[in-house]
């Protein structure tokens, strides 16, 4: 056994960062300036689009396009059953109220089948997320949107670099929400940004991040905003990390590479790829196969740190109390919690069979060979 805890992510980072951020701190000007200027720019470039503003994370990325789109109360956001739990607090804090929609039984992604059942008039928008580094299908979401008139936030926090049919996701709806956090893609400690294609959302979105104007340094405020900006010390990190980016993505094409060959043998188990159309930046090496909790509790006997799928958000506790009572702070009582989660549970078969056959294996840049090898040994040995 290796001496050391292999961990599920390392933040990859070194001197190329550290340098950046010197120079910011020298400028003194540590606000959004000309580092915020160029990531900006670097990102639209990215992923293609003409208008883009940082946010201080993937959740407030995500209220803030809801915003700019004009979600609010009484509306409706379809969401994915599996997704982190931001995607739909993110739908909470503009007031608007989040949908579930049980995913596609192959790739656990937003299912537009299952999305038409749970349209109302309510309904606003939907939230497709690009899970665990592969695309939803945007041909299919494309065309239901436009059928039922909603628009489309893409919740890519976990999508820097990944591609639909060659064009970044973030470029297909009305807007599309990055995260930056320390286990993401590309990293600035916390940190967000949105892409956009529609100059009158654009507009909106500097608004709603900087107090209500377009420009700096004064008092007169035109419309209600927010402080949802980010730093120069983070958009400094921010472009450094940028300029690894090609070789992040290659690297984790390699590791993934390495654990299908590691675990061909295991009859019984899956790695999750990326749906045809999708390429894949994998977050986290996902694995389908029985038994997978007590998987779990023996890889991490042998110091090898893993985490589970998402939990399906229609069992979150916080989402069942906040429904049945509109608070976020009153619990319901677990008794009959259990009893709406078991009656709900068969609503939602797929996301139901993730939970319980899928687990996340390490992925980040500091993975060795030799790790995976390690890691893919003691699966063999637990299937054998
Ligand atoms: C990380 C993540 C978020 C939230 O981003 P934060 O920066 O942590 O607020 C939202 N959705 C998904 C799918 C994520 O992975």
């Amino acid at each position: 056994m290796q001496s050391y805890l292999v961990t599920q992510i390392d933040p990859f980072l070194g001197v190329e960062e550290s340098d950046k951020i010197n120079s910011v701190l020298k400028s003194a000007w540590i606000t959004e300036g000309r580092f915020s200027a160029d990531f900006v720019g670097r990102l639209n470039s990215l992923v293609g689009v003409p208008y883009g503003v940082l946010a201080p994370n993937g959740t407030l990325a995500l209220t803030l396009g809801l915003l700019a789109m004009g979600i609010g109360p009484g509306d409706e956001v379809l969401v994915p059953d599996v997704t982190f739990m931001g995607s739909a607090t993110a739908v909470i804090l503009c007031g608007a109220t989040p949908i579930c929609v049980d995913v596609d039984p192959d790739f656990f992604l937003f299912d537009t089948a299952k999305a038409k059942k749970k349209l109302t008039r309510r309904s606003k928008a939907m939230m497709p997320v690009h899970l665990f580094g592969v695309s939803c299908d945007m041909d299919a979401i494309h065309e239901f949107s436009g059928k039922h008139g909603l628009g489309v936030i893409e919740d890519a926090a976990q999508g820097v670099g990944v591609m639909w049919r060659d064009k970044h996701v973030g470029s297909f709806g009305d807007v599309g929400c990055f995260s930056f956090f320390a286990d993401k893609t590309i990293t600035t400690g916390e940190g967000g940004y949105i892409s956009c294609r529609n100059e009158k959302i654009y507009e909106k979105l500097r608004l709603l991040r900087n107090q209500g104007r377009l420009d700096r340094g004064s008092f007169i405020h035109p419309a209600i905003g927010y402080n949802f900006r980010m730093t120069d010390i983070q958009s400094a990190m921010g472009c450094a990390q940028l300029d690894k980016l090609d070789s992040i993505i290659n690297r984790k094409k390699e590791l993934i590479q390495m654990y299908r060959k590691g675990l061909q043998s295991v009859g019984c188990l899956r790695i999750l790829g990326a749906p045809t159309g999708s390429n894949q930046v994998a977050f986290r090496c996902v694995i389908l196969a029985p038994k997978i909790k007590e998987l779990a509790a023996h890889l991490e006997s042998r110091k090898i740190q893993t985490r589970s799928v998402f939990y399906p958000l229609h069992r979150q506790p916080c989402l069942l109390n906040w429904r049945n009572n509109r608070t976020m702070a009153r619990w319901l009582p677990s008794k009959i919690q259990e009893t709406i989660q078991q009656s709900e549970s068969k609503a939602f078969p797929s996301s139901g069979y993730f939970w319980d056959h899928g687990m996340c294996l390490p992925m980040h840049m500091k993975l060795k060979e030799t790790d995976v090898e390690f890691i893919c040994q003691e699966i063999q040995a637990f299937y054998s």
